[in-house]
């Protein structure tokens, strides 16, 4: 039998009642298929069970790191040490607010999200469809696509902070910009919020939809582990459009490389570890900045 850290024993003590994993592997929870195990990991279903591991997180001094669906995190392969809290499908419910708005709880898909607003004749989400990651990870993110933006239809966003505080902040408090959100730098926790649409006939959401995802399938690698766009749009050009220039498309570095069908996406080949993906982001904005005297950044959150 395998033997429990003091911590986890005290974690399992103190949280009964949560579902708690132990040294469960991050690979199982990004995109990417990487990451090494979290020494702890809960998954609490409502936000008074979250309340409460924040709160024993607190007293026990340790760690936590806030994951959605793990679709634009690169996970370390060490692992992570302290407590890793998964959103993703935990924090679920769709609820239609009035004739123009609805309330999303974070752990929902994007994806979902966009079927539901579709399906209540609410317009405006159809970019939205097809992001892979949770609205809590959205928000946090700002996600957008084909010229849309979370920012765009979130009106409030209900937050809670490590000590268990909740507040509603209004999308000029959100600090919107490009993949960019206040929560970057507060750490608050996302566990809703109401996105303000605009009426349409579902069948015209639905083609829009369908169209958008059309338009994925045919230009992104998504039969490989991604976390999307491995770097973010610089000012004054397309990463893909860089890395390309600079001879780069299908560089690789150990299970890592740049994507052959899109120069934007960086994909595990196979076996690929964190490191190797650092690496391979590493030596492409080197190059790209050599090439263009443009410099790239990262858009996946290295943990
Ligand atoms: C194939 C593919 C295509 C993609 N296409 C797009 C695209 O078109 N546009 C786009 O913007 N992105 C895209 N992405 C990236 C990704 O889906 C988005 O960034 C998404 O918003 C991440 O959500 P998540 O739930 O997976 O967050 P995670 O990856 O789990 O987390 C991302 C960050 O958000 C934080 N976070 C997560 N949940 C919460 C919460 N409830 N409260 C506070 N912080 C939280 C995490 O701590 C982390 O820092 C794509 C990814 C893939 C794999």
């Amino acid at each position: 039998m395998i033997e429990l850290t003091e911590f986890q024993r005290k974690l399992a003590q103190m949280l009964p009642e949560t579902e708690l994993r132990f040294d469960e592997p991050l690979s199982r929870h990004t995109s990417f298929r990487i990451g090494g195990p979290a020494e702890a990991m809960a998954f609490p279903k409502t936000r008074e069970e979250l309340g409460n591991v924040l709160k024993v997180s607190a007293l026990l001094d340790c760690k936590s790191a806030i994951l959605g669906a793990g679709t634009n995190v690169l996970a370390p392969d060490d692992g992570l040490p302290g407590l890793t809290i998964c959103l993703k499908d935990c924090l679920g419910g769709m609820k239609r607010v009035d004739g123009e708005r609805i309330r999303l709880m974070a752990g929902v898909t994007m994806t979902r999200g966009a079927v539901f607003a579709a399906k209540e004749g609410l317009g405006g989400m159809e970019f939205a469809h097809g992001i892979p990651g949770t609205v809590g990870g959205g928000v946090y993110m700002n996600a957008g696509a084909y010229d849309g933006s979370l920012s765009q239809i979130v009106e409030t966003v209900e937050v809670m902070d490590f000590s268990g505080n909740i507040r509603q902040l209004s999308n000029a408090q959100m600090d919107f910009s490009y993949r960019h959100s206040r929560l970057e730098e507060t750490g608050e926790i996302v566990l809703s919020a109401v996105f303000h649409l605009t009426p349409k006939p579902t069948e015209q959401i639905q083609a829009r939809m369908r169209e958008l995802l059309q338009k994925r399938t045919a230009s992104q690698p998504l039969d490989l582990p991604s976390a999307g766009s491995a770097f973010k749009r610089p000012v004054g050009g397309y990463a893909a459009a860089l890395i390309d220039q600079a001879g780069l498309r299908g560089f690789r570095v150990g299970g890592a490389a740049i994507s052959n069908k899109h120069a934007g996406f960086a994909v595990n080949l196979g076996g690929a570890t964190a490191a190797d993906v650092q690496s391979l982001l590493t030596q492409v904005s080197d190059w790209v900045y050599e090439a263009s005297g443009i410099r790239l950044e990262p858009e996946v959150r290295i943990w």
